[in-house]
């Protein structure tokens, strides 16, 4: 076959490879994938339909619909506490699609992007589809995962150009305080480099109160956002970014290239999503949160250690028990229990000895699944 780029190998999530694998075995119990099982509130989806009949078929803008981004300045001016203009905004398929036209303009073949350690797949394959390096910093296991500002100034180096940090955290469910986020800043305006705030699960946190990096200090920031997570709405492809305007201008030409402009009727319905009313919000926000009582009282229970969460929809529960690391442990539950979960190694090497249980799924679900996780490690336990 004629040859490939270096980017052909590009490794891939083992968030997907778990899924795959599921979806081979029936009757899995999924606990593996961060999409949430709620559907989209009804209003929204009336947006798109109604967007859609009338004939709103059609490209956009390739920064966004003008609407829409008004209704985006308006939001973070209310609800994430920092003012921005409708020109340091883009509308991107997505968090993936904004993050991915970030580190397109941020960073050089060769240049490295510092990324939370345990922290979410997709980084490292941006930044390897960039041609970047994602070098891990070390989140402080001790605190819940929370950050640990000298680490992230130890794995600096002169090639760093961007700093990500992603609060609430998936995979686990650490939540920033003002201090550490102003402190990070601080850091990358002395270093001279941008740092990345991933807020995708800014609406689901269950101890504090969310706070975005660019409201603790001014300094380099740009945040990145999506209505996937908050309103359900994975499969409609639609996120923003906020950075400053030439920032914005040269990340919206990296998107133009791929995707012209996100789906018209998608960014209707992220317009409904914003702008109206929340109340959806609260209800899954509740359901995660008694989906993570009954999931921690189990395992409670069940005796089994986990990293109690304080935000987004994760749990990372303890299987260093079994003796096993976390990959073959995944693949052992779901070959012999049924039960799907990512291995904590996915998200770096610390969160080894985890696996990431996703709340994603109805009580019932979550119940046998950890049932069965508790039968699977003291099977390993006692072997
Ligand atoms: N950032 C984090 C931390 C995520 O967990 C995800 C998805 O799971 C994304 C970004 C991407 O979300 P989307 O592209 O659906 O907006």
């Amino acid at each position: 076959m004629t040859r490939l780029s270096s980017f052909a190998d590009v490794q891939r999530s083992a968030i997907r490879e778990m899924l795959e694998r599921a979806l081979a075995r029936p009757d899995t119990i999924r606990l593996e994938l961060g999409d949430p099982d709620f559907t989209t509130p009804p209003h929204i989806v009336e947006a798109a339909l109604r967007a859609a009949s009338e004939g709103f078929t059609h490209y956009t803008p390739s920064v966004g619909l003008p609407s829409l981004r008004e209704a985006v300045a308006d939001r973070i001016r209310s609800m994430n506490g920092f003012a921005c203009a409708p020109d340091e905004i883009v509308v991107t398929t997505g968090a993936c699609g904004g993050l991915y036209a970030l580190l397109r303009v941020l960073a050089d073949p060769g240049d490295e992007v510092l990324v939370p350690d345990p922290g979410w797949t997709g980084y490292a394959s941006i930044a390897a589809f960039v041609g970047a390096s994602a070098r891990p910093y070390a989140l402080d296991r001790d605190s819940g995962f929370g950050l640990d500002v000298a680490a992230v100034e130890r794995a600096l180096t002169p090639h760093t150009r961007a700093i990500v940090v992603n609060s609430p955290s998936n995979p686990t469910g650490s939540v920033e305080r003002r201090e550490a986020l102003a402190a990070l800043v601080e850091l990358a305006t002395e270093h001279d480099c941008w740092l990345v705030s991933d807020e995708a699960y800014e609406s689901f946190v269950f101890d504090g109160a969310h706070v975005s990096a660019a409201a603790c200090a001014d300094g380099p920031v740009i945040s990145v956002f999506t209505c996937s997570k908050t309103y359900a709405m994975t499969g409609w492809r639609v996120g923003y970014l906020v950075a400053p305007r030439e920032v914005a201008a040269s990340a919206a030409r990296a998107q133009e290239a791929v995707v012209s402009s996100v789906s018209s009727v998608s960014q209707k319905a992220a317009e409904a999503a914003l702008t109206g009313p929340q109340d959806a919000v609260a209800e899954m926000r509740a359901a995660y949160r008694g989906r993570l009582e009954l999931a921690t009282s189990l395992l409670d229970d069940l005796q089994v250690p986990y990293v109690r969460p304080a935000g987004a929809f994760y749990l990372l529960v303890d299987v260093a028990a079994a003796g096993v690391d976390s990959r073959t442990f995944a693949l052992a539950l779901l070959d012999a229990h049924g039960v799907a979960v990512v291995p904590g190694s996915a998200f770096g090497a610390g969160a080894e000895g985890l696996v990431r249980v996703s709340l994603c799924v109805a009580e019932d679900a979550i119940s046998e699944g950890l049932q069965r996780l508790g039968s699977a490690l003291a099977t390993r336990v006692a072997a």
